[in-house]
């Protein structure tokens, strides 16, 4: 762990910890006291502080499993250090019953001042693009690998997306959708565990290890497409891949 890395404090624990017991609540973990709400270790060692009364043990599993509640725990979370220059947070939208959901890298500049994914000059071409697959943008559901922008629109590190990837994960099993697209490497690196470039990676369906019952489709990001508009026409044989696992009708 970096040191100046959130989680090396006590109240980063506590938050990391409160996440963990609000989204797996099976999972055997240090419980906050009755009494007081002080999270301790087994040997009696105060790792946290009393948790807020949205989160705490009471809250019924129908909340505490809910995309808004998971939303709210997003809004407030400090582990890692993207969350010390962001503007919004950036959950992610869309229909949670959604049948298909697009994955990105994280929040740009647009999208950190709306607090919305997909806004910017991208997410003009992604609505586009879903729209030529004959959806409305509010059918489908969008998100990123992490949810605070990176400053500059860097690359969001290795230590970021392993802090941030816990929330996709939860929001992909909450929407659970028939089909995923992946839009660039990022996206596909992170959730695929593959170290290989989009480019080879893009068109070839594939799954994710948590979600077998997920068909998988990598390809370019929309950005990627801005810059290299001759690369749409793969994209579009990517997209219509997907269209047909969702028996929608190919052009
Ligand atoms: S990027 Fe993710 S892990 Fe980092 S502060 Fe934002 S929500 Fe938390």
């Amino acid at each position: 762990m970096k040191e100046g890395h959130p989680l090396d404090g006590p109240e980063g624990l506590a938050v990391y910890l409160r996440y963990l017991q609000e989204t797996v609540p099976d999972l055997a973990l240090p419980r906050p006291s009755a009494e007081t709400g002080e999270i301790r270790m087994a040997g009696g060692e105060r790792v946290g502080s009393p948790l807020s009364p949205s989160l705490s043990a009471g809250s019924s599993p129908g909340e505490s499993g809910s995309l808004e509640s998971l939303a709210k725990v997003v809004s407030e979370c400090r582990l890692c250090v993207l969350s010390s220059t962001r503007t919004f947070a950036v959950f992610g939208e869309g229909n949670p019953d959604a049948r298909l959901m697009f994955v990105g890298e994280g929040p740009g500049a647009d999208e950190d001042a709306s607090g919305r994914p997909f806004v910017g000059r991208a997410g003009e071409l992604l609505t586009r693009m879903i729209g030529a697959m004959g959806y409305r943008r509010e059918d489908v559901y969008i998100a990123n690998v992490v949810k605070c922008r990176p400053p500059g629109n860097r690359v969001p590190e290795e230590s970021e997306r392993a802090s941030c990837l816990p929330y996709l994960k939860r929001q992909i099993g909450l929407i659970s959708p028939k089909a995923m697209v992946l839009l660039g490497q990022t996206a596909a690196v992170s959730l695929l565990s593959r170290n290989e470039g989009i480019s080879r990676l893009r068109g070839r369906e594939t799954s994710l290890p948590e979600f077998p019952g997920i068909r998988v489709m990598p390809t370019y990001h929309p950005a990627y497409l801005l810059r290299n508009p001759a690369a749409k026409a793969q994209v579009w044989e990517d997209l219509q891949q997907v269209m047909g696992w969702l028996g929608k009708e190919r052009g």
